[in-house]
C-alpha cells in the first residue's frame, strides 16, 4: 500500500490536527494541537469514528480520573489532555519496530495503558495492572483526528465490519470479559441490571455464552425493543416490582449470575437478592459513591461478588462476532455528531436524555 503522504504527517512536526481537549470541569475545548508522533513500538491512527463513553461524560462534569494536580501514576501526565478511548480508524504511520501492520489498514485498539512488567501484566491480565491507565484519561485519547497507541494493543477490523460498527466494539468487550470471568453460563439464567451499553454488552456476553434466559432491567421504555431484538426479556422497573417479576420469571429459582451495570446504590441493592444461593453477582458499574452492601443476604446463602474491569483481548472477539453477524452494532448507535459539536450535542445531550441513548458516535475523518 502506498500512502506516503501519510508518512509525511509524522515527519512534519508542525502539522496540526483538531482535538477535544479537557481543561477542567465542563471545560472541553475543540482546538488545534500538534499531530502526535508514534514511538518505536507505536502506531499513529487516523480516527474515523469515536464513541462517547459514560466515563467521558463523567470526566466532562468531573474530574473523575483525569489527573489535575498529581501526575498520572503511569504516564506522568496531568490535564490538559485529549479525551476519548473508544474509536476506529486506519493506520496512518508507525514506529520503526512495528512490522505487522500496513498503512491504510482499518484498525481499532484497546486504549488501556499498563506497566508491562508487573505480575499481572506478565500473566496477560494487564487490565488489572496496579498502574493501569487509559488513553483519554491518563494520556491523550481519540477525540481527535489522530492518536498514537502501542501496536500490541491494536486490533485489525475484519472484512465485513464497518468503521462505524467497529467503534462500538470496546464497550461491548467489557460484557464479554465479565462473562468469561463468570464461568460457564451455558443453559443458565442471567439478570442484567442496567440497560446502557455496558448492560447491552453483558446481555450479548451472556447470550453468546449460551445462557438460556436473560432478563435486562432498566427504568424506561426506550430500550425494550433493542433488548428484545437481541433475545433478552426486558423489565421496566419504574413500572413493575423487580422482585415480584423475577420470582415469576425464574419460577422462584432466581438468577445464576446477576450483572451490575449501572453503578448506583439502588441497582446494587437489586442485585444481591436477585442472585440465587451460591450464585454470582458480577459488578461492572463504576460507583460515584461507595455503596452500602447487604453482606447478610450475601453471606446467608454463599452468594459471591465478582468484579470485572474493562477487558483484555475481547475487542478482537467482539469484532469476530460482528463479522459473523452475531452482534449487531448499528442498532446501538443512537446518534452521530461532529467533533465541533461534542459539548452541546454530545455531553449536554447525554446529561439531558441519558436513558434515550445507547451509543453516541463522533464522526471525525470518515
Ligand atoms: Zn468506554
Ligand atoms: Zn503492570
Amino acid at each position: 500500500m502506498n500512502t506516503s503522504n501519510k508518512v509525511e504527517i509524522v515527519n512534519a512536526k508542525n502539522d496540526t490536527m483538531k482535538a477535544a481537549v479537557w481543561h477542567g470541569h465542563k471545560d472541553v475545548r475543540i482546538q488545534e494541537v500538534p499531530v502526535p508522533v508514534p514511538g518505536p513500538d507505536q502506531i499513529l491512527i487516523r480516527v474515523d469514528y469515536a464513541g462517547i463513553c459514560g466515563t467521558d461524560r463523567h470526566e466532562y462534569v468531573g474530574p473523575n480520573f483525569i489527573p489535575t494536580f498529581k501526575p498520572h501514576r503511569l504516564t506522568g501526565r496531568t490535564a490538559p489532555l485529549i479525551i476519548g478511548h473508544e474509536f476506529s480508524g486506519t493506520v496512518a504511520a508507525f514506529g520503526k519496530n512495528v512490522k505487522q501492520y500496513a498503512l491504510g489498514e482499518p484498525v481499532t485498539a484497546n486504549g488501556s495503558l499498563a506497566c508491562g512488567t508487573c505480575e499481572m501484566c506478565r500473566s496477560g491480565r494487564y487490565n488489572i495492572c496496579r498502574k493501569l491507565g487509559f488513553v483519554g484519561v491518563g494520556d491523550d485519547g481519540c477525540f481527535a483526528e489522530y492518536l498514537t497507541v502501542d501496536a500490541d494493543k491494536v486490533f485489525r477490523i475484519p472484512e465485513g465490519v464497518t468503521q462505524r460498527q467497529a467503534a462500538v466494539a470496546e464497550p461491548l468487550a467489557c460484557g464479554l470479559h465479565a462473562t468469561h470471568l463468570a464461568g460457564d453460563l451455558f443453559g443458565k439464567r442471567a439478570v442484567v441490571v442496567g440497560a446502557g451499553i455496558i448492560g447491552i454488552g453483558a446481555l450479548y456476553g451472556a447470550k453468546l455464552a449460551g445462557a438460556k434466559d436473560i432478563l435486562v432491567v432498566g427504568r424506561s421504555e426506550h430500550k425494550r425493543s433493542l433488548v428484545e431484538s437481541i433475545g433478552g426479556v426486558y423489565l421496566n422497573a419504574a413500572q413493575k416490582d423487580f422482585m415480584d417479576f423475577l420470582e415469576v420469571w425464574s419460577s422462584g429459582d432466581l438468577a445464576d449470575v446477576v450483572y451490575e451495570c449501572a453503578g448506583t446504590q439502588e441497582t446494587m441493592g437489586l442485585c444481591i437478592p436477585a442472585c440465587k444461593p451460591g450464585g454470582i453477582i458480577m459488578v461492572m458499574g463504576v460507583f460515584e459513591k461507595p455503596p452500602t452492601v447487604d453482606l447478610n443476604t450475601l453471606q446467608e446463602a454463599e452468594r459471591r461478588i465478582f468484579t470485572s474491569q474493562a477487558h483484555v483481548n475481547e475487542i478482537g472477539e467482539t469484532l469476530e462476532y460482528m463479522a459473523a453477524g452475531k452482534i449487531h452494532a448499528d442498532e446501538l448507535i443512537t446518534k452521530e455528531i461532529l467533533l465541533e459539536d461534542l459539548v452541546e450535542e454530545g455531553f449536554e445531550e447525554l446529561i439531558r436524555h441519558s436513558s434515550q441513548h445507547v451509543k453516541v458516535l463522533i464522526r471525525i475523518n470518515e
